[in-house]
C-alpha cells in the first residue's frame, strides 16, 4: 500500500522571503568599553597596561590614558560580543577591576557592528507548510508508526537507504509519497 503524506492546508503560508538567495544577518558587534578608574597611588606603580591586560585576560586593552590632575585613568577595552551581551560584559569587567582595588567611576561604550551577507544555493520557496500527521505500517513486521519515525541513512552518494522501519529495521518498509505544494495551491 502506498501512503500519501498530505499537506496541512491550514499551515500553508506565503513565504515573505520567497525567491531570495541571500539575506543579511548582523555580525558580531565590536564593543569598546571605556572605564574611568581611580586607584590609590601605591597601586598605580608598574605597567598599568600589562597589569590590566593580565587582569582582564580575554579582553583586549586597547588604550590607557592617565589624568594626573584627577588621578584617574581611562582604559579602553575591546570586547567582541553581541549587543545584547554588552551590559553583562561591562558588569563583568567592572567586577574584575573592583576586585583588584580599582574604583570604577564611569563606563562609556561605543559599538561598531558589521552586517554579514549569507548566500544560499537554493532560493527560498514560495510557500511554507507542514505535513499532516500520518501513520504508516511496516510491510514486514506490520508495526504502525508516524511517517516521521521512518529512518533515512545517507552514507554517501552510492549507499543511500530510506524508509527504514524504526521497529524492525527493514529497508523500504512502506511506500510513501509526499503531496506537492503545486498540486494544492
Ligand atoms: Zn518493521
Amino acid at each position: 500500500m502506498k501512503y500519501l503524506i498530505r499537506i496541512d492546508r491550514d499551515s500553508i503560508k506565503k513565504n515573505p522571503n520567497a525567491g531570495r538567495t541571500s539575506y543579511c544577518v548582523p555580525g558580531r558587534a565590536e564593543i569598546t568599553l571605556s572605564f574611568s578608574l581611580k586607584k590609590e597611588a601605591i597601586m598605580m606603580q608598574g605597567d598599568l597596561y600589562n597589569k590590566l591586560q593580565d587582569l582582564l585576560g580575554r579582553y583586549e586593552v586597547v588604550n590607557t590614558r592617565e589624568n594626573l590632575l584627577t588621578d584617574t585613568t581611562t582604559v579602553e577595552i575591546l570586547a567582541t560580543c553581541c549587543w545584547e551581551e554588552m551590559e553583562d560584559r561591562a558588569k563583568e569587567i567592572k567586577q574584575e577591576l573592583e576586585k583588584d582595588g580599582f574604583t570604577v567611576n564611569s563606563i562609556m561604550s561605543s559599538v561598531s557592528r558589521n552586517i554579514q551577507q549569507v548566500h544560499t544555493l537554493t532560493p527560498e520557496p514560495e510557500y511554507l507548510y507542514q505535513f499532516l500527521e500520518t501513520f504508516v505500517q511496516c510491510n514486514k513486521c506490520t508495526e504502525e508508526f508516524s511517517y516521521k519515525e521512518l529512518i533515512f541513512n545517507d552514507h554517501d552518494d552510492d549507499d543511500w537507504s530510506g524508509n527504514i522501519c524504526p521497529c524492525c529495521g527493514s529497508q523500504d518498509c512502506c511506500e510513501i509519497e509526499y503531496e506537492k505544494i503545486k498540486d494544492v495551491i
